[in-house]
């Protein structure tokens, strides 16, 4: 909008008039008093100004206006008498924004000049606008920085108190923060700890981190500095986020080395201890076994009855010693698997068949869902069995009363499906990930039911050497089914 300020209304009227007719927004002062106040409330962007007024004269307007920041950048065109104030007219006023024109005023000359300070007035707006936001970007810039700067230290002193060693990595895993910690084990924050020539080398976990961009965790062994001994630790990898990928990694080894000491020597007990069992209980079998052929001509007396439940409880024994040691085997991986061509069908009726025949639920059917799995299949029949009678048997164990289960078989293309599925107590969803790991019990149903939580350990650990995948689907009170698949070829 432009203001002109002139005394007499007539002038004020021609400009007005012309100025509109150029589609230019008008406002006008009669005074300069009126003229400073309406510029202090509004936004003008040019100020057509006649200099002889009665009161406040136009340069004392002039010299007013250029001390104020919101005022000193708008550009004034002073009318002049001819000649006479042309020299006051340069004075006093900041902007570069400033011109006359002589009276009577000459439209053209007046349009011109009008036109041109405009478009400075728009420019200089324009200006002002990107100033403000470079400033505002600069600061918010640098308030990022400082937030980044904050969260870095925050980060630092962080991974400084963890009883671990710490460090972070570039994207490309050069190392560029350590801890304290770190030099138990380095003298150089550059250089990792030296690895055990028999653990996967510091590389070969960096190789995984790029390839995989996910978390890592590994064991190894480093060497400390002040023993020379290598201990066992666990190595965590986590990439760091951002825009456009990962920025670095956060790592951490924790001195896991006690532990592993204690999980040897309970694996050498357990190895020992089930060797030991083994040989007395393998005599105490065969004695009741030649005790049973004595006893065969009266099946009916009290003692082929205890013989008999002796038998099962020795049996049972059998069984859990013959868990521990494949656990031991596992342990030392020596689990043997003989791979042969067998009928999966003749293995599931057989297995059917022992657990109706075992079973003390009598009342309990076992329903099939599911086609025939015709054609052979290649693995350990001996150890598929052992996964199958397992599933069953806790399929038993874990639904008390009820009536029945179901197996179920499929065929795809390349693998075949068995699952096992019981309407039983159910496990928590948050626990069903642990089930198959070693000594493993869901707690809330431990009291009630016995098991030395190794049966499914043993059996994730034959169908990952078969190459084939299992799982588990629960709900809790509802049942629970198990399940494996084996490759055909
Ligand atoms: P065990 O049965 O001897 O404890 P397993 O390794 O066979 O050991 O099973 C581990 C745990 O998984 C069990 O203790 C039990 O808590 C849970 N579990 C296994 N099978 C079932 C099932 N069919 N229903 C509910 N819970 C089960």
């Amino acid at each position: 909008m432009i203001l002109i300020v002139d005394d007499q209304v007539e002038n004020i009227y021609s400009l007005n008039k012309l100025l509109k007719s150029w589609d230019f927004e008008v406002d006008t002062a009669q005074s300069g008093e009126e003229a400073l106040k309406k510029v202090l409330k509004n936004d003008y962007a040019l100020i057509i100004l006649d200099v002889q007024m009665p009161g406040i004269d136009g340069f004392e307007v002039a010299e007013t206006l250029s001390g104020y920041s919101k005022t000193k950048e708008i550009p004034i065109i002073f009318l002049t008498a001819v000649n006479t104030d042309k020299k006051f007219i340069t004075k006093g006023y900041a902007s570069g924004g400033i011109d006359y024109i002589t009276k009577p005023v000459d439209p053209d000359i007046l349009i011109l000049k009008v036109r041109t300070f405009y478009r400075l007035y728009e420019q200089t707006v324009a200006l002002n606008d990107s100033k403000e936001i470079l400033k505002l970007e600069i600061e918010a810039r640098k308030k990022a920085q400082q937030d980044l700067n904050d969260k870095v230290e925050h980060l630092h002193t962080t991974l400084e108190s963890l009883p671990q060693i710490a460090f972070r990595a570039d994207a490309f895993g050069n190392v560029f923060f350590v801890n304290k910690n770190w030099f138990d084990y380095s003298t150089d924050p550059a250089i990792y700890p030296e690895v055990h020539p028999d653990d996967i080398t510091m590389e070969a976990v960096w190789e995984d981190c790029m390839q995989h961009l996910q978390p890592q965790e590994v064991e190894l062994r480093i060497r400390e500095l002040r023993s020379g001994a290598f201990r066992f630790h666990l190595l965590r990898i986590i990439p760091v986020k951002g825009e456009g990928g990962i920025k670095s990694w956060v790592g951490t080894f924790t001195d896991i080395d006690d532990q592993k000491q204690e999980e040897r020597k309970k694996d050498e007990f357990l190895s020992i201890a089930s060797h030991e069992l083994k040989t007395p209980l393998t005599s105490i079998k065969a004695y009741i076994q030649l005790i049973e052929r004595m006893e065969h001509k009266q099946p009916e007396s009290k003692v082929a009855t205890y013989i008999h439940r002796a038998h099962d409880q020795v049996s049972k024994l059998d069984g859990l010693i013959n868990d521990l040691l494949d656990v031991s085997k596992i342990e030392n991986g020596k689990l043997k698997i003989n791979k042969k061509p067998f009928d999966m069908e003749k293995l599931i009726a057989s297995v059917v068949e022992t657990i109706q025949y075992t079973s003390a639920q009598p009342a309990l059917r076992i329903e099939r869902q599911g086609p025939l799995i015709t054609g052979e299949i290649y693995g350990d029949a001996f150890r598929i069995e052992q996964i199958l009678i397992n599933f069953f048997t806790n399929a038993i164990k874990y639904s008390p009363g009820a009536e029945k289960i179901v197996l179920h078989t499929a065929k795809e293309n390349d693998h075949i499906y068995i699952g096992v599925q019981d309407f039983g107590i159910g496990i928590p969803d948050h626990k069903k990930k642990n089930v198959f790991t070693k000594f493993y019990r869901v707690e809330e149903s431990s009291v009630q039911f016995q098991g030395l939580g190794i049966g499914l350990y043993i059996c994730a650990e034959i169908i990952k050497q078969h190459q084939g995948n299992y799982g588990v689907e629960s709900t809790l009170g509802e049942g629970t089914t198990f399940y494996f698949t084996l490759p055909i070829s």
